[in-house]
């Protein structure tokens, strides 16, 4: 199997090619394609297995065909919601490699560190945005965040979301977003509580379990 028979446009295939990936993994060969077509998916597959790629292909690839020629403010069409700023980072770092050679905007938002320059991110206007589910908080209640344009939400890690801390954090947002959209949750685990969260935010979903 290659990216180029999982229908991957030419712009990001040239990214992944430049980035040595010669051939899909089996989580990414298992959710391309229905992510691709709109379907909900869940995800039970750990770091390593090249979970990034599996979710950040398709939604550049949606979001980048369903680009406006529009002028005006770029608006969040896609959150990924991840549980530490390291993931973050790292994911935003892959969405600006396999996404160099389209004209979306990714931006990262975690805590710990200065408000203000993610500030001025978001006021300029993004495409993607990763965020830790604290720091999106504050900056939502502070109305740099609005999500009412959100096509494609991703839950990463939602197990270490529950294990941090975080689940109380991340159903607040749930409760904002709009509730039709997509949505990819990915989970190594499935406690209860999880499997209680995938019962109320996915529709119909594939299941990718590697
Ligand atoms: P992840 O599970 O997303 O953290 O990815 C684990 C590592 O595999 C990262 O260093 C990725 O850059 C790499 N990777 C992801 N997909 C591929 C691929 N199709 N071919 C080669 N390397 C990959």
């Amino acid at each position: 199997m290659t990216f180029k028979e999982l229908n991957i446009i030419p712009p990001i295939l040239k990214a992944l090619e430049q980035e040595n990936y010669t051939a899909p993994t089996p989580i990414q060969e298992q959710a391309i394609p229905p992510v691709l077509e709109g379907r909900d998916l869940l995800g039970c597959a750990q770091t390593g297995t090249g979970k990034t790629a599996a979710f950040s292909v398709p939604i550049l690839q949606l979001l980048s065909k369903g680009q406006s020629g529009k002028p005006g403010k770029r608006q969040i069409r896609s959150l990924i919601l991840t549980p530490t700023r390291e993931l973050a980072i790292q994911i935003q770092d892959n969405l600006k490699a396999y996404g160099r050679y389209t004209s979306l905007r990714s931006s990262v938002i975690f805590g710990g560190v200065s408000q203000k320059p993610q500030e001025v991110q978001l006021q300029q206007g993004v495409d993607i945005l990763v965020a830790t589910p604290g720091r999106l908080i504050d900056l939502m209640n502070q109305g740099f965040v609005d999500l009412r344009h959100l096509e494609i939400f991703v839950l990463d890690e939602a197990d270490r979301m529950l294990d941090m801390g975080f689940i109380h954090d991340v159903k607040k947002i749930v409760a904002k977003i709009p509730s039709k959209k997509q949505t990819l949750l990915f989970s190594a685990t499935m406690p209860p509580e999880i499997a209680q969260m995938v019962k109320t935010i996915l529709v119909n979903p594939v299941k990718v379990e590697i």
